[in-house]
């Protein structure tokens, strides 16, 4: 705290001349230590918003990288067939720094002036109430998830799949690094979901702080990644709440090139029918294990069963991807 209240010589140090620091917690003196640390509030912002990402994003795939490496968890693994290879990993990896580096960084770099055009709160101190932040970020869930779902199923449209989002659809059965594997476009179009959900909360309501911004964009990253996982755990979360969409219900958009759009959530996929073919899958395999069990087929050909079944989806999405690719339009 002495660190906080001792003369800094800073051109920082009015920003809280009327700020009581003894009321403030640990994380709160630590953020205004890290905002003391610039001349420049919005270099501050640029950079903690870079290094957040960075190290949410490698740092929720990290654990993943290991499971993949580990045999015994294969029988969790959506596609148990289809294990990435540490060059898929690394190929993956180039292009998601690349990505970064070059078409994100200047961007938060411009976040700072953009964020105070729009109200958001950057710099201030004490942060907002728990039970604030936990309604916000709420909506901006549900914001996020809708305009997804809609941006997503343009991305599908012949012209854009082929010259976009065909990136992103490489893996068939996708892998945490490969949640941020797309075209800049998409990572551009896609991010105005996310980012864009608080900006216009904060310009109707002008109560917002960066802070409840950034405990959003970890739980979103988190959502992102564990949904390109490719594993479906008994503890998964969306064995906890059936709505939440998780890595069984994106796996099949990869897998089969088609239905499940949305993000977060499974509902706007079933209200508007955009889950059936995925639906009629799960079905259908459950069905046929169910079969196999009966009749006392082992855990291997049991196993063998879904591959099939897994082989003929896939096939079915080729074969509309090809078609969506050879819709020209321009
Ligand atoms: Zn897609
Ligand atoms: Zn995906």
């Amino acid at each position: 705290m002495s660190n906080v209240t001792a003369p800094i010589h800073r051109a920082t140090e009015f920003l809280y001349s009327d700020v009581d620091f003894t009321s403030l917690n640990w994380l709160e003196l630590k953020w205004a230590q890290w905002y003391l640390l610039f001349d420049d509030p919005a270099i501050a912002t640029g950079l903690m918003s870079f290094l957040l990402h960075e190290i949410v994003y490698f740092g929720r795939c990290i654990p993943w990288i290991i499971i993949d490496a580990i045999p015994y968890f294969r029988r969790w693994k959506l596609q148990p067939n289809k294990v990435p290879t540490a060059l898929d990993e690394w190929e993956c990896t180039k292009l998601v720094l690349f990505s970064h580096f070059t078409i994100e960084l200047p961007q938060i770099w411009f976040f700072h002036p953009i964020a105070e055009y729009f109200g958001l709160a950057t710099w201030q101190i004490p942060f907002p109430h728990w039970r604030t932040m936990f309604g916000q970020i709420a909506l901006f869930f549900i914001f996020e998830d809708f305009f997804h779902y809609c941006a997503h199923q343009l991305m599908h449209y012949g012209p854009l799949y082929k010259h976009i989002h065909k990136i992103h659809h490489k893996y068939s059965a996708p892998f945490g690094l490969a949640a941020e594997y797309s075209h800049p476009i998409e990572v551009l179009v896609l991010g105005m979901g996310t980012i864009g959900g608080p900006l216009i909360y904060c310009y109707f309501t002008r109560s917002l702080h960066i802070f409840t911004v950034y405990i959003w964009v970890t739980l979103r990253l988190f959502q992102a990644v564990d949904s390109h996982s490719g594993y479906d755990f008994p503890w998964s979360l969306q064995h906890i709440l059936p709505f939440w969409a998780g890595a069984e219900h994106h796996d099949y958009h990869h897998m089969a090139f088609m239905d499940n759009f949305a993000s977060s959530f499974r509902y706007l996929d079933f209200i508007f029918g955009t889950d059936e073919r995925y639906r009629a899958h799960k079905a259908r395999l459950r069905k046929a294990k169910e079969a196999a069990k009966q009749r006392g087929a082992t855990h291997e050909e049991q196993a063998a069963i879904e591959r099939t079944l897994n082989e003929e989806s896939e096939k079915v999405g080729l074969a509309a991807e090809a078609e969506a690719e050879a819709k020209r339009l321009w």
